[in-house]
C-alpha cells in the first residue's frame, strides 16, 4: 500500500519544481524526487527518541493532517514499533549542527517519512512543511511527494505586532492569529497591550487599570473596551508555547499611557483628571518622570507582567513622548537637576535606564522603539527600529541588538497603495552599511498591525497575504528570494488558508481612477490608469463588482448622471488587486464657476478652483483627491450656475475625521441670488455631529427650497474652532473638508 499508486506518479522534477510544492516560506534546500509516500490505515507516527519533546509535536501532526476517513495514525515509540511498516519517524538526534535550534531535515521516500531536528521547534517546522506539501490521491488517500528538504531560518526573530489597545480582540482570535503565524514558521507574537485608548491586561495590584482604563466612551455615549484576565493571558501564552511562539508583552511608557493616567491620575505631571482617549494620535499627557511613585507603580506592574509572560524580553514602548508636561513639571525639573541631566531627552533616557535596571534585576531584557536612542541608550536595551532603518543602524553599530520593522515595509495597517505585497517582499532587514560583525546584532524583524482603523474583523485582510511575504523575508536566505516565484507559490497556498477560514485581503492597488472636468464644455470624463502592464481592466457604472463579462476599459468614459464607477483588474483571467470605485453626482451646478474665500490649502487642493462643482464625490479617505481642505477659518463658497435655473434643493458635502482635526462645520448657511449682488437667506443647518468619535463620517448638509429661479448660490460654513480639550491636538486649528456643492 505504500508503493506509489500510478495516478500519483509525479512528472520528473524540473528546475523550479519546488515552486509547484507551494512551500512558504521557501526552504533553504529542496530536492523533489520521483514517487510518493501514500498513507495507509497502518501508517504510524514513530517517536525515535525524546518522547517528552517529540510526543506533543507528533500529536499535533496527527491532529492537523487532513486524513481521509479510516486513516488515523497511532503514535508509537520506536522500540514497540515493528521495523519496516509504513511510518513517519521523528527524531531529535539529527546530529547536524547546520540545522541549529529551529532547522529540520525532512526526507520522504515511498517507504517512510523521516523528520530530524536538533530541537522540538525544528520538528514543528518540519511538520509545517509536511502539511504544506500534503496532497490527496484521486481516490482521496493523502500522500506526500518524495523529497529531501534541509531547512533552517535566516533570522531567529520572526515576529508580528498586534495592537489590542486601539481595538480589543477576543482571546480566541489571538490564539487563532498565533496559530496562523506558527504555520508560517513565525515565532514571536508582540502583544501591544496598553496605550492611550485602553489598558488590556489585568494587574491585581491596580484594579482600576482595567475597571477604568480598559473602557472608553465617545460623545455619542458608546462604551467600548475589554481586557484579558491573568487566566486569559496564561492560556494564550501556553497555547503559543505549544506552537513555539514566544509572546512578548508591550507595556507602553512613559508616553501612550493615558489609559493608565485615567485610572491613576497621580502618575501624571498635572494630576489630571483624564479620560481614556477616543481619539487617535500622540497625546501630551505622559507618566511623570519626576515622581518616584511612577517608578514604584511601573515596578509593581512589571512584576506581575513578568510572572505572566516567560519571555526573556519585555517591550516598554518608549516611542512618541512629547516633552511638554515634563518641561512644565516642577518634579520632572527637580529630577533633571538632581540627576545632572541635560534636558528632557536625557530625562527620557533616565526613565528607560531606570526601568531597564529593574527588568535586568528580574532576569529580563528590555526592548524599546527607536526613540529610546535619544538622550543615550540604556546599557542592554534592544532597539526596535520603526522610523526607517537608522535606529537599527545606530543600535547595531553601538553593539546593541535590534529588531527591524520599518514603516516602509512592515506597517501592515497601511493601505496597499503605501505597502503592497511586492513592497513587503523587498524587505531586507539588515540595513545597508553594517559590517558582518555588526549585522549579527540584527535579530530579525517584525511586521506591525496597528489597529486605529482595524477592528478584529479587518485584521485578516491586513495580515494576508502580506504576512506570507514577511515570513519569507525573515526565514529564507536573501539570495533565494524571487517575487514571481513567490507569487506562484502563493497561488497554490491561498486556497489552503481560505479553506481554514482566512479572509484574504488584496495584494495590491494597481488601478487609479482619474476624473477630469472640461470647464469649457462641462463634460466630465473618467480615466482608469494602471501601474502595472498587461492587466485586463473591466468597469461597471451601476455599483456592481466588475467581472470578466463587464465592459472592457478602452479609454476615458464620459459620466453624465449620478453613478458609482467601479474598476477591477484581471490577470490571466483571475481578479487581481483591489477594486477601485468613485461616486459621481449629476446636478444643475456641475461645471459651474466657484469663488472661494479663503482659498483651499495647497495640501488638499483636490482638482483646483472649480472642483467643488465637478460632480466628483469624496470617500472616507481624506487623501482620495476629491476633498478640498480649508484650514483654520470659516469658509464661503459661491457657485455661479451660468444662467437662471429652477432649484429645489441645495447641499454641500463635508467630511469629519476627528483624529486629524477635520470637523464637519458647526453651522452651514445657504444663500441664493439672481444677480450676485443681493443674496437672500435660504436656510441654516447646525449639523451637530459628535466631535469625539474616532470614526470617519461623511455628511451632506442640505436645505430644501420652493422651486426658485436662481443663478448664484452661496454656502457659508463655520469652522468648528480649535481642537477641543482631550484631543491630542488640543488648541490647534481645525479643518473643513468639502467635496461638492450640489444643486438639484
Ligand atoms: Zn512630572
Amino acid at each position: 500500500m505504500r508503493a506509489a499508486a500510478p495516478a500519483s506518479l509525479p512528472a520528473p522534477a524540473p528546475a523550479g519544481a519546488a515552486a509547484t510544492l507551494g512551500i512558504i516560506p521557501k526552504p533553504w534546500k529542496v530536492e523533489v524526487l520521483p514517487g510518493s509516500f501514500v498513507f495507509s490505515r497502518d501508517t504510524v507516527l514513530v517517536l525515535e527518541d525524546n518522547w517528552a519533546e517529540t510526543a506533543p509535536v507528533a500529536a499535533y501532526l496527527a491532529e492537523n493532517l487532513s486524513w481521509s476517513p479510516g486513516v488515523k495514525p497511532k503514535i508509537t515509540e520506536a522500540r514497540t514499533s515493528p521495523a519496516g511498516g509504513s511510518a513517519i519517524r521523528l527524531t531529535l538526534k539529527a546530529q547536524n549542527p547546520e540545522l541549529g535550534e529551529e532547522g529540520y531535515a525532512l526526507r520522504v521516500s515511498p517507504a517512510e517519512v523521516r523528520l530530524e531536528a536538533n530541537a522540538a521547534a525544528g520538528l514543528f517546522y518540519g511538520v509545517q512543511t509536511l502539511r504544506q506539501v500534503l496532497r490527496l490521491e484521486p481516490e482521496g488517500t493523502p500522500s506526500l511527494p518524495c523529497l529531501n528538504v534541509t531547512d533552517r531560518p535566516r533570522f531567529g526573530w520572526r515576529g508580528m505586532l498586534l495592537d489590542c489597545s486601539r481595538h480589543f480582540m477576543s482571546k480566541e482570535f489571538i490564539k487563532r492569529s498565533i496559530d496562523l503565524l506558527a504555520v508560517h514558521k513565525m515565532n514571536r507574537f508582540h502583544w501591544h497591550l496598553t496605550d492611550d485608548q485602553g489598558w488590556r491586561v489585568e494587574i491585581k495590584k491596580y484594579p482600576l487599570l482595567t475597571e477604568i482604563g480598559a473602557w472608553r466612551s465617545d460623545d455619542a455615549g458608546i462604551r467600548y473596551g475589554g481586557f484579558y484576565t491573568q487566566d486569559d493571558i496564561r492560556e494564550v501564552v501556553s497555547y503559543a508555547r505549544s506552537r513555539f511562539v514566544t509572546v512578548i508583552p508591550e507595556i507602553e511608557m512613559p508616553g501612550h499611557s493615558v489609559a493608565a493616567l485615567a485610572s491613576y491620575p497621580e502618575l501624571s505631571c498635572t494630576g489630571g483628571p483624564f479620560e481614556v482617549q477616543t481619539m487617535w494620535g500622540v497625546h501630551k499627557d505622559v507618566l511623570c518622570a519626576g515622581s518616584d511613585g511612577t517608578f514604584a507603580f511601573l515596578e509593581n506592574v512589571l512584576s506581575e507582567v513578568i510572572e505572566l509572560f516567560p519571555s526573556p524580553y519585555v517591550h516598554i514602548g518608549g516611542d512618541e513622548v512629547p516633552k511638554d508636561r515634563w518641561k512644565a513639571c516642577f518634579r520632572c525639573q527637580a529630577r533633571i537637576r538632581a540627576e545632572g541631566l541635560k534636558g528632557e531627552n536625557e530625562l527620557q533616557s533616565y526613565f528607560i535606564r531606570r526601568v531597564e535596571k529593574f527588568l535586568n534585576s528580574k532576569g529580563r531584557r528590555l526592548i524599546g522603539w527607536d526613540e529610546i536612542l535619544e538622550g543615550g541608550l540604556a546599557p542592554d536595551a534592544t532597539v526596535q527600529s520603526w522610523r526607517g532603518f537608522d535606529g537599527a543602524l545606530a543600535a547595531a553599530r553601538s553593539g546593541h541588538d535590534t529588531i527591524v520593522s520599518p514603516v516602509s515595509h512592515a506597517y501592515f495597517d497601511f493601505d496597499l497603495r503605501r505597502l503592497d505585497l511586492r513592497q513587503v517582499y523587498t524587505f531586507e532587514p539588515v540595513p545597508i552599511g553594517l559590517s558582518a560583525d555588526e549585522a549579527r546584532h540584527v535579530l530579525g524583524g517584525e511586521c506591525n498591525i496597528w489597529t486605529e482603523y482595524a477592528p478584529q474583523d479587518a485584521i485578516d485582510g491586513k495580515m494576508f497575504p502580506r504576512i506570507l511575504a514577511m515570513a519569507e523575508c525573515l526565514w529564507t536566505p536573501a539570495r533565494d528570494r524571487d517575487f514571481s516565484d513567490f507569487r506562484r507559490r502563493l497561488g497554490a497556498h491561498t486556497p489552503r488558508l481560505e479553506a481554514r477560514g482566512v479572509r484574504f485581503g488584496e495584494e495590491a492597488r494597481p488601478l487609479t481612477i482619474f476624473p477630469s472636468l472640461d470647464l469649457a464644455s462641462g463634460r466630465l470624463t473618467v480615466a482608469v490608469r494602471s501601474s502595472e502592464p498587461g492587466l485586463d481592466i473591466r468597469t461597471t457604472l451601476d455599483g456592481s463588482r466588475p467581472s470578466l463579462q463587464s465592459l472592457s476599459y478602452r479609454g476615458p468614459v464620459e459620466i453624465k448622471d449620478t453613478c458609482r464607477l467601479k474598476a477591477a483588474a484581471f490577470l490571466e483571467g483571475r481578479p487581481y488587486g483591489q477594486v477601485e470605485e468613485r461616486e459621481f453626482v449629476g446636478h444643475h451646478g456641475r461645471g459651474g464657476r466657484i469663488t472661494l474665500s479663503p482659498s483651499f490649502s495647497r495640501r488638499y487642493p483636490s482638482a483646483g478652483l472649480h472642483s467643488l462643482a465637478d460632480g466628483v464625490r469624496g470617500s472616507l479617505d481624506h487623501r482620495d483627491g476629491a476633498w478640498q481642505g480649508f484650514e483654520g477659518s470659516d469658509l464661503e463658497i459661491t457657485l455661479n450656475l451660468g444662467r437662471l435655473q429652477t432649484v429645489r434643493r441645495l447641499a454641500c458635502g463635508f467630511l469629519q475625521h476627528a483624529s486629524i482635526a477635520v470637523f464637519i462645520p458647526d453651522q452651514v448657511e445657504f444663500f441664493v441670488s439672481t444677480d450676485s449682488r443681493t443674496f437672500s437667506h435660504a436656510g441654516t443647518v447646525w449639523p451637530r455631529v459628535p466631535r469625539k468619535i474616532s470614526d470617519r463620517v461623511m455628511r451632506d448638509i442640505a436645505v430644501d427650497l420652493e422651486a426658485v429661479e436662481i443663478r448664484y448660490i452661496r454656502v457659508r460654513a463655520r469652522n468648528a474652532g480649535p481642537c477641543p480639550a482631550g484631543h491630542p491636538l488640543v488648541g490647534e486649528k481645525t479643518w473643513i473638508f468639502a467635496d461638492e456643492v450640489i444643486v438639484d
